[in-house]
């Protein structure tokens, strides 16, 4: 029986210390702003979740919601005006965006002082110099699952990483490295996963295809983190990219789907948040006492 890994548990110890950092900093509190061009059942639905979290550890969120014919230049000036805001301390751009707009643009336009997300090209730089301050949520979010159950010296270990979006498989095998782990990237191109996966002491799959790994793909005693997040509709069921039930015995640790990668993403945005706010202003040394 594989252990589970609680993605629960490790958000809630992350949480726990971004409130009590925010608490000793006192006022004003961070504020994160999600900009959002029309409306998406599945992004606001993501977003309350994401103002009720950060209020509860002292994060102030607002929701700055633009028509839907919002145009990219207005976009640009309404995030020019939110780095312009001192009482600002982050942005994030709520995606999908729609499609007329050049997402790629906007999020270049995020200051980076601001970028909580770390989807802007001067934090995908950083990312790659090893010299970020913070790193996209998802992939941090991975990362420390796998630190929970192999301890945070990943040195030496093969992780093969399945997907390599801009924003989780990229930048997961990016912070993989720097950790010193050996990593292998696969995508749509790869052909048969299974003599990659087979040889991992880990695997992080970040794909959205439901059961595209399954237990005979999976070395006994490897650890499996699932990022794949996918509704299905006829069982009103999330479920992520791995075939629970087959890959569960052969795996040391997995995580769950929900309840593994999804909530520690949200308290690393949160930490990230925090991180970008005291860069931006360090708590006053009677603050910090
Ligand atoms: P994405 O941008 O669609 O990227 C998917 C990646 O998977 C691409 O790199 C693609 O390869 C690769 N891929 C597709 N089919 C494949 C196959 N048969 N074999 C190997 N690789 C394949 O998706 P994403 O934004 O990275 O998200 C991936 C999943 O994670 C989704 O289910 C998403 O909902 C979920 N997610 C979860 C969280 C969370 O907090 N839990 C956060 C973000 C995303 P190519 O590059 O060659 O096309």
């Amino acid at each position: 029986m594989a252990q589970i890994i609680d993605g629960k548990a490790i958000a809630k110890r992350i949480k726990a210390e971004v409130k009590e950092r925010i608490a000793a900093r006192g006022e004003p509190a961070p504020l994160v702003v999600a900009v959002e061009v029309g409306e998406d059942a599945a992004s606001a639905s993501y977003v309350r979740n994401q103002a009720r979290q950060a209020e509860r550890v002292g994060i102030h969120h607002r929701l700055d919601r633009l028509p839907a014919d919002t145009n990219d230049e207005a976009l640009r000036d309404h995030l020019r005006g939110l780095n312009a805001d001192p009482a600002v301390t982050g942005i994030m751009l709520q995606t999908p965006l729609p499609r007329h707009l050049d997402l790629r643009g906007a999020r270049a336009l995020i200051a980076s002082s601001k970028d909580v997300e770390a989807v802007g090209p001067l934090a995908a730089g950083a990312l790659v110099a090893n010299t970020h301050a913070v790193a996209p949520c998802t992939a941090q979010a991975a990362v420390l699952c796998l630190e929970d159950v192999l301890g945070d010296d990943l040195s030496g270990k093969h992780v093969v990483v399945i997907g390599r979006s801009e924003i989780v498989g990229r930048p997961l095998g990016l912070l993989l490295l720097h950790a010193n782990a050996t990593v292998t990237v696969c995508h749509r191109h790869t052909g048969d996963l299974s003599p990659y996966t087979r040889n991992a002491d880990a695997v992080v799959v970040a794909v959205g295809k439901p059961g595209l790994v399954r237990g005979d793909m999976v070395r006994p005693g490897a650890v499996v983190v699932d990022v794949g997040t996918n509704w299905i509709e006829a069982e009103e069921r999330l479920v992520g990219d791995v075939d629970f039930d087959s890959v569960e015995p052969h795996a040391a640790a997995i995580t769950p789907v929900p309840g593994g990668v999804g909530p520690v993403t949200v308290a690393v945005l949160l930490a990230n948040t925090l991180h970008l706010a005291e860069a931006a202003s360090p708590a006053s040394p009677e603050a910090a006492q």
